[in-house]
Parts: C-alpha cells; sequence; structure tokens
C-alpha cells in the first residue's frame, strides 16, 4: 500500500497530515488529557479520529476544527462520534477561541496533533486566548517543544520560549518516534502540556510591545542589545533594568523583557506608536 495512505485516506503533505496509528501513544496523550464529561473539550486537527475517537469515548460533547473537507465529511458520518461533535470547518488559525469560549460558557481545554507545518504560527495564534483557555496538550515536533521550555543562555531559547513562558507553564509529557505515525514525518516528536498562568508572574501593560521586542531582538541575535535595542533604549536605560547592554537576545530573561516591555508602554511616545506598527 502507498505509505501515504492511512485508513484509505491518502495523507495531504501542505495539511501537515501525519496520522497516529500507535495505540500506546494514543491511550498515553488522552491519559494525560483526562477527559470528563461537560468540559469544553477542542481538538485542533482531527483528522482521521486516531484521538478523537478515544477522547469521545470519555465525553459527550466535543468540538473538532479541521480544514481538510475530506475529513470533515468522514468525521460527520463517524458512526459513533457524528452526535457528539460540534465540526468547526475551518483553518485553526483564525478561529477566535475566546468567542468559542463564551459561547460553551467555559474555558476551552484545547488538544491535538498539530499539523508540523504551523504550529509555530498557531502557538502564537492560540497565545492570544489563554485567558480563555484551561489547558493545552499537543504533539509537536521535539525541536519545537525544545524551544518552548528553553531557558536564557541557550542556543534554542528565541521569541517563542519568551512569548510560551510568558503566558504558560509548559511540562513536555512524552517522547514521540516516527514510527508512530503513518506516513512517518522526518522528525522526533514530543506531547507537551501547557497551562496558562491564572496569574501572569511579569504582567506588561501592552503585549504588542513585548511582541515587537522580541521579534526586535531575535531577528537580531547576534547583535549585542545595545545595538538591536539603540533606537528605543540607551546603555544607561538598559543597565538600570539589570540588563548588561553588551549581552545579546539569547541572554535576556523572560521578566527582563517584560521590564522593557512596561517601560516602553510608560513612556509611550509617538516614536514608540510607529514602532508597534
Ligand atoms: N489528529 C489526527 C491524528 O493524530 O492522527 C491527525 C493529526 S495530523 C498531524 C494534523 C491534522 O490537522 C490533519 O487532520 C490536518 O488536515 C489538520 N489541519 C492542517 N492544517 C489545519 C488548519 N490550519 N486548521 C485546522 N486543521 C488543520
Amino acid at each position: 500500500m502507498n505509505k501515504r495512505v492511512h485508513r484509505g485516506h491518502f495523507a495531504r503533505k501542505r495539511f501537515g497530515q501525519n496520522f497516529l496509528n500507535d495505540h500506546f501513544i494514543i491511550d498515553s496523550i488522552v491519559s494525560a488529557i483526562h477527559p470528563k464529561p461537560g468540559e469544553a473539550i477542542m481538538e485542533i486537527g482531527p483528522g482521521l479520529g486516531a484521538l478523537t475517537e478515544v477522547v469521545g469515548s470519555f465525553v459527550d460533547r466535543m468540538m473538532v476544527i479541521e480544514l481538510d473537507r475530506n475529513l470533515v465529511t468522514r468525521l460527520a458520518n463517524h458512526a459513533v462520534l457524528q452526535d457528539k461533535l460540534t465540526i468547526y470547518q475551518q483553518d485553526a488559525m483564525v478561529v477566535n477561541f475566546a468567542n468559542i469560549a463564551q459561547q460553551v460558557r467555559q474555558p476551552l481545554r484545547v488538544f491535538g496533533n498539530l499539523p508540523y507545518n504551523i504550529s509555530t504560527q498557531l502557538l502564537f495564534h492560540l497565545f492570544i486566548y489563554t485567558h480563555a483557555i484551561l489547558d493545552m496538550h499537543f504533539m509537536l515536533q521535539k525541536e519545537v517543544v525544545d524551544r518552548l521550555v528553553a531557558k536564557p543562555d541557550s542556543k534554542v531559547y528565541g521569541r517563542l520560549s519568551v512569548m510560551a513562558q510568558y503566558y504558560c507553564n509548559i511540562i513536555p509529557l512524552l517522547q514521540v518516534a516516527p514510527t508512530s505515525f503513518t506516513p512517518s514525518p522526518k522528525v522526533n516528536s514530543t506531547v507537551v502540556r501547557l497551562v496558562p498562568h491564572r496569574v501572569i508572574q511579569n504582567p506588561v501593560g501592552d503585549v504588542r510591545m513585548l511582541t515587537r521586542i522580541t521579534t526586535k531582538t531575535f531577528n537580531q541575535r547576534r547583535k549585542t542589545i545595545r545595538n538591536s535595542l539603540g533606537d528605543l533604549f540607551t546603555s544607561v536605560q538598559l543597565l538600570e533594568f539589570g540588563i548588561d547592554p553588551s549581552l545579546r537576545a539569547e541572554n535576556v530573561s523572560v521578566a527582563q523583557y517584560c521590564k522593557l516591555a512596561n517601560c516602553l508602554s510608560d513612556s509611550f511616545s509617538h516614536t514608540n506608536r510607529e514602532f508597534l506598527r
């Protein structure tokens, strides 16, 4: 059989379709999620239902977001699941998760074996809605999970680490080999739990400032902070925040980035308005 065919479906590369085929892994993920009736369970990318069928056996209702029309048709006609599912045939990247949480009157429990081609952008999109999310369980490339949990002074510490740790407590749960999927991806995978902080440790007044500062510094990783942020902060200001101006983006902690973002919000000048655009 063509190795891209699974359960009679031809896996589409452009939708990042790598279907789980390993029952031990599927059961481990579902027991980590621990779904209960009455919860607002939402799966991103249910595909052929490998996780959906098992989660569905614990709950009366669940929501799924699936972009592939063929898979939506299969799910809508699924013998066991069809009466339990609310299907959003949509791109998860444009879903307003806060609106859905408001409609179901409770925070969402989101999970999924995410399409790897959009997983990082999708995480950034989900962070916007962490106030409406109870927890998230995702299968991701191992390399992405390494970046999510990376601490300063590490080569993989970046904008994703700062934004993820600003919003969430992150717990890697399980390593998964390529052979657990059909077709097999070229990378190793990790299942991770992200729990949005109920109280943000270093709240920033305007998260757009944090986004822009981290984009600016990490886009110029090799430059010192004095240079990459030279148009926004003097070396004296950086020193006042306890940041050595000769450090690079990867040496600055989440708390220090938050201080810088708040300083910009406070001294919100015309220049900084331009900076936000
Ligand atoms: N959950 C299934 C499993 O574990 O076997 C499928 C996982 S597969 C890695 C990713 C799934 O996400 C596919 O079903 C794919 O069609 C869907 N998908 C891809 N891009 C999407 C998007 N932008 N929004 C929603 N679903 C998407």
